[in-house]
């Protein structure tokens, strides 16, 4: 198995300072890092092969060894090899910007071990209205988020551009923590907190970024696109990963959760996949049966009405609903048939239903064409 030279990988000089060195690895992590990137595995693989050179690099022991017999010297310690998982990186990446590192300290060579507090953005929350007809199709929604971005004088770092604007910081040694000791009931106790003076990120910033105030972050927005699957209700949350807030000092960015927001419809109710039109039809169309047209989500449907059509009666037109989510199956939209009765008559209206109130075929018959509120409630809900 060949690989890239070291120096090669990091873009350096073989006789280059351990300051160059460091700086180099920064720059690759930086331009590699999979926020950056995402999805793209060759970027990925750059970023891993960036931490093993600069792993064995940074090391003069290890440096050493790799001078005088290359790749071959792997043995005791070895030279990273595949050994280093994303997780390791992480840590050592949140190092270059002050978070954690079980290696060793970036700008300070203070690292002694200790834990490392890694920057994390907070997570932003939005809503997003969707009609009914979106919520069918699934659809693709561009918002304009106002949140915190990498700092774009100092490119997130805090620092001032040219400049060796970090050191280590004195209260902790770079460790990030401090031990205290206390005089207590129960004799001495040591607690360990995080260091006050560096937040636990081992070093501070000598000459900050006069953009943002050394936070590596600043106020700004960005259009951000998401994919909406079809299906999704009143109140669910998506996460999109990262596109939150941006971390201070370039550590992990929070998430975008959206939240689903219905924008109610005019004609049509949502009971989970179902939909429920609520349909007024004259008594006369109920006794003569007629076409009729209703609204759906893809445009009008004609549906028919039987002669002798009750009232209360539910007509299911098929897969007219919504579509349930992550999944081919859809819902159904359900009729309500509710027969109107006039409020209103005129003189001759009202003689002619005089005469129509003796018949036979006037006088309610139920059982006969009508199931009854009970089998209708039951149909309603399956
Ligand atoms: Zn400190
Ligand atoms: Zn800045």
């Amino acid at each position: 198995m060949s690989k890239r030279d070291y120096y090669e990988i990091l873009g350096v000089s073989k006789n280059a300072s351990e300051a160059e060195i460091k700086k180099a690895y920064r720059q690759m992590a930086l331009k590699y890092h999979p926020d950056k990137n995402p999805g793209d595995k060759a970027a990925e693989d750059k970023f891993k092969e960036a931490a093993e050179a600069y792993e064995i690099l940074s090391n003069p022991e290890k440096k050493g060894r790799y001078d005088q017999f290359g790749h071959s010297a792997g043995g005791n310690g070895g030279f990273g090899g595949q050994g280093m998982n994303m997780e390791d990186i992480f840590s050592q990446f949140g190092d270059i910007f002050g978070g954690g590192n079980p290696f060793e300290s970036f700008f300070g060579g203070g690292g002694r071990g200790g834990r490392r507090a890694v920057n994390r953005g907070s997570n932003l929350r939005i809503k997003v209205k969707m009609t009914l007809e979106e919520i069918a199709k699934g659809t693709e929604k561009k918002i304009k988020v106002n949140k915190l971005v990498g700092c774009g004088t100092c490119s997130g770092t805090g620092a001032q551009a040219g400049q060796q604007s970090f050191a280590t910081c004195s209260t902790c040694n770079g460790s990030g923590q401090v031990r205290r000791v206390q005089n207590s009931f129960l004799g001495q106790m040591q607690t360990i907190t995080t260091c006050p003076s560096c937040s636990g990120e081992g070093q501070t910033i000598t000459s900050k970024c006069k953009t943002c105030s050394g936070s590596g972050v600043q106020q700004g927005e960005e259009v951000i696109s998401i994919q909406i699957p079809p299906g999704v209700a009143e109140g669910m949350q998506l996460s999109v990963s990262g596109k939150g807030n941006a971390a201070e000092r370039g550590g992990i960015p929070g998430d975008l959760l959206i939240v689903i927001e219905e924008t109610p419809h005019a004609a049509l109710q949502r009971d989970g996949d179902h939909l429920i039109h609520d349909l007024y039809i004259s008594f006369v169309d109920a006794t003569l049966g007629t076409s009729i047209e209703v609204p759906t989500l893809e445009g009008k449907a004609k549906i028919k009405i039987d002669p002798g059509t009750q009232a209360g009666k539910v007509l299911r037109l098929k897969g007219k609903g919504v579509p349930a989510l992550n999944s081919y199956n859809r819902g159904d939209l359900l009729v309500n048939v509710n027969v109107w009765t006039p409020q209103q008559l005129s003189t001759e209206e009202k003689k002619m239903l005089e005469k129509l109130r003796e018949s036979e075929n006037f006088k309610p018959n139920p059982g006969k064409g009508d199931k009854g509120f009970f089998e209708r409630m039951k149909e309603y809900f399956n």
